[in-house]
This record gives structure tokens, sequence and C-alpha cells, in this order.
């Protein structure tokens, strides 16, 4: 008992911490696109717009609102994690020498390919029918995302998502600078997905990089219609299961090609739509 008291008071104590970290990560993340997005919309970005179709009324306030019980669960399952080391469950370390620089920088890359193992599969299985409703719908009623909608989830499927750690940590270890840096990495490519705008450099969305790395229209197109195209930072899955885009190559063709030329209406139309004279 005395054992129990203390794992709620260790738990307790941590869960005010991971939740104001969980929450910068996120305001930072967002706040930084938005603000891009704002200087882009009347700028000479206007050429990486990808917007398929338009914007809800009251949409970003209803996925800030979202994002914020998303931020909460995030930080519980966090502060599980936390109570798991300390019950030496958990193969989270904080000492470099335990498995040294080589594994410590590897560990970085292997959380990241699994993160999108992991996002492949559980997102395919929320576009089965029976767990679209309860697990994946709310994330969809956004059909031109933001940069919030990145955390807009409903509660289970926020669940799925952070479940993501703890069960790596059951077998992968991952020293602490890691977790910071690959929590990092994922809220800001999540950010850059939903932002309508291509951010990546044109020289990767022509090259290697923009065939192998999702691009903003990549995710775009997902929630523009509501299948295909459902990996989270390689497009390597989509295309070993045949699952992306039919158009996805055409039109990401088109918008580098845009990007090389003066006038940006070459293949930006007046609706905002990429491709729409490549069709
Ligand atoms: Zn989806
Ligand atoms: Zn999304």
């Amino acid at each position: 008992m005395t054992c129990f008291n203390e794992l709620i008071f260790t738990a307790a104590t941590a869960w005010p911490f991971i939740w104001f970290m969980d929450l910068m990560r996120y305001l930072v993340g967002a706040g930084a696109i938005v603000a891009i997005l704002d200087v882009a919309s009347a700028g000479w970005l206007r050429r990486r717009l990808v917007r398929i179709r338009p914007l809800a009324d009251g949409q970003k306030l209803r996925e800030f609102a979202r994002s914020m019980r998303t931020v909460l669960i995030f930080s519980l399952v966090g502060t599980c994690v936390w109570v798991g080391y300390q019950l030496g469950i958990s193969k989270l370390y904080f000492d470099v020498d335990r498995y040294g620089w080589p594994w410590l920088i590897a560990s970085f890359f292997v959380f990241i390919v699994l993160h999108d193992a992991w996002f492949y599969w559980t997102h395919r299985l929320m576009h089965q029918p029976r767990l679209f409703h309860w697990l994946h719908r709310t994330h969809h009623l956004s059909v031109a995302p933001t940069p919030w909608t990145a955390y807009s989830f409903s509660a289970s499927e926020a669940l799925v998502q952070a479940l993501y750690l703890p069960v790596v940590l059951l077998v992968v270890p991952a020293h602490q600078a890691v977790l910071f840096l690959w929590m990092i990495w994922m809220v800001l490519r999540n950010v850059m997905g939903h932002s309508g705008i291509e951010l990546l450099p044109r020289s990767w969305l022509a090259g290697w990089w923009g065939r192998w790395l999702t691009t903003t229209l990549h995710h775009e197109m997902h929630h523009a219609y509501g299948r295909h195209n459902y990996g989270l930072y390689f497009t390597w899955w989509d295309r070993w299961c045949g699952t992306e885009h039919p158009e996805y190559c055409q039109r990401l063709q088109a918008l580098v090609q845009g990007l090389g030329d003066r006038e940006p209406s070459d293949v930006i139309g007046a609706t905002g739509e990429v491709g729409l004279k490549s069709r």
C-alpha cells in the first residue's frame, strides 16, 4: 500500500511539468507555422499553398479546444512512462555511457522509423468503417487541415497516438535527450503536414527526398479526399501497400514545376487547388 501511495505521489508531482512541456511543445510548434502562414498568405510563399478544400467557420477554435484535450491525454500517458521508469519497466535512461554514443544517435532514427510504422498501421486500422466513427472521425472533420488540426483528435485517438511511447520503451532503450528531440521532430512534422503550405525546399521536393518524405500536399490530399496517403513521415508504407493517391506524384510534379516558374498561377488556380491544370 505504501508503495502504491508513493507511485501516486510520484505521478502527481511529475504530471504538471509533463503537461506544461507537452503544451509548450504544441503551442510553439503550431504557433511557428501559423506565423509563417500569416506571412505566406499575403506574400511570395503564396505559390506554396496546397489547400484543396475551404476552411469551415470556427474550425480553428474547435481544433484548438480538441488539441488541449489531446495535450492532457499525452501528458497523462507521459506520466505513466515516468512511473514505468520508476518501476524499472520502461527502458528510458539518463546516462549516455549506459549504451554509448553510437546507440544514442541510432536510437533517434529507430524511434522515427518505428513511429512512422506505428502511425501508418494504426491509421489504416482507424479507417476501417467499424473503427472510424469512434476513433478517427473527429480528426477528419477538418477537410482542410490547419496547424491546429495536428492535435485535433478524439480522446480515443489521442490515446492510440500516445501509446506508441510507452509501448516502444518496453523494448527500445532511449536516452531522455533522444525522446526530447524525437518529440520536437514529431510535432514539427505533424504541424507542417497540416499547414496547407509546402514548407520543404524545392530542391528536396524535386529530388529523392521529395519522393520518400511525406509532403504537406501528401497529407492535404488525405484530408481532402478522406482516403489514401496514410503515412506520417515517409511515403514508403503507402507505396509498398498501394495506398498512395493515384494523382499524388503528378500533383507533386506540378507543384515543383510551379515553384520553378515565375508565375505562381501556373499551378495554383483561383481555388488554391494544386495541379488543376495538369489533370
Ligand atoms: Zn485519416
Ligand atoms: Zn491529419
